[in-house]
């Protein structure tokens, strides 16, 4: 009698066990995670075939998502996948960057962590093929945000950036996107399995810019911000905008001080505050719950986007 009493309860226990692991699995497997990037926004050149761009953001996304459902972190896949848009030619940042109005090429970049809020960047770099990795390299061994031209680029050789030639950068003009356009970036945001936000953002900056010229996509606050509590945000567009409007981090201060969701903060700030101010754009945002946004007020704006919700897409109208 006793045994079976003993017996009963060890068994109800073993059962409470597999139930309660059951459901542990189930809730880590709920757990939202995804991923979003962007190519630029600009002008659809009528006629003209975007297949190569969008085959290239698909390698790219399916790249990134993967990273995150192997358990990697959103700082991990966002670089990835810059790095690929970096180095196609099909996009303005890495190789296929826009020239300065002397024939230059300066190329910035920045990236942040929306765990700890730590950010790095750089703008006016000339000879570094992956600005996205310099913009890391400052976040993670500096103590600080922004370094610029020669500076940055003296420390990022020292410690093993190998130096490219300019002609690195001189992609074929025919497969750049945006040949009669001034805009075009490559941008990633991401929420990984641990509840982590990263943004990131890398650009040859707007054809014929003055020499020095330094657009929002290095700016933290403007074209990249990551905040775990609310959301990641990467910007494209005529940065001088950007800057003015501090749109990244206007996002996240609408989400924290006006309850807006992520699809109603986005959309007023590209929909409505910028277009009455003439401001050409767009921006990619993914929140805490992995809710996502793509507003622009272009006509084209190159982007993809996966989560483990469903979501899943590539476009560029
Ligand atoms: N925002 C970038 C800049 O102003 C350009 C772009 O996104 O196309 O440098």
């Amino acid at each position: 009698m006793i045994n079976f009493a003993v017996m009963m309860k060890v068994i109800f226990i073993l059962i409470s066990f597999l139930i309660l692991s059951f459901m542990g699995r189930i809730s880590a497997q709920e757990k939202p995670f995804g991923i979003v990037i962007h190519g630029g926004a600009g002008n659809l050149i009528e006629g003209k075939s975007y297949d190569a761009h969008l085959k290239k953001l698909e390698e790219a996304i399916d790249l990134g998502y993967d990273i995150l459902e192997r358990g990697g972190t959103s700082l991990e896949a966002i670089e990835t996948v810059i790095v690929v848009l970096e180095n196609s030619p099909l996009f303005n940042a890495g190789k296929g960057s826009v020239t300065n109005i002397k024939g230059e090429f300066e190329l910035d970049a920045s990236i942040m962590d929306g765990k700890e809020l730590k950010a790095g960047a750089v703008a006016g770099l000339r000879n570094i093929k992956n600005p996205i990795k310099a913009a890391k390299f400052i976040m993670d061994k500096t103590k600080h945000v922004l370094i610029v031209g020669d500076g940055a680029e003296d420390l990022l050789f020292r410690n093993g950036f190998k130096k490219v030639d300019k002609k690195y950068f001189m992609a074929d003009a025919s497969l750049k996107p945006f040949q009669d356009s001034k805009y075009g970036t490559v941008g990633a945001v991401a929420l990984d399995k641990f509840g982590n936000l990263a943004a990131g953002t890398s650009t040859g900056g707007i054809q014929d810019k003055m020499k020095g010229r330094v657009g929002d996509s290095p700016i933290i606050g403007s074209g990249t911000y990551a905040d775990n509590q609310y959301a990641a945000v990467s910007c494209t567009g005529h940065g001088e905008f950007f800057i003015r409007n501090a749109v990244a981090y206007d996002v996240i201060a609408l989400v924290k001080y006006k309850n807006l969701n992520l699809q109603q903060a986005t959309n007023f700030i590209i929909l409505d505050k910028l277009v009455k101010q003439g401001g050409a754009g767009g921006l990619i945002a993914i929140d805490k719950d992995a809710n996502i946004a793509t507003p622009f007020n272009t006509n084209l704006m190159f982007r993809a986007y996966k989560t483990n919700k469903g979501d899943y897409g590539v476009f560029y109208k």
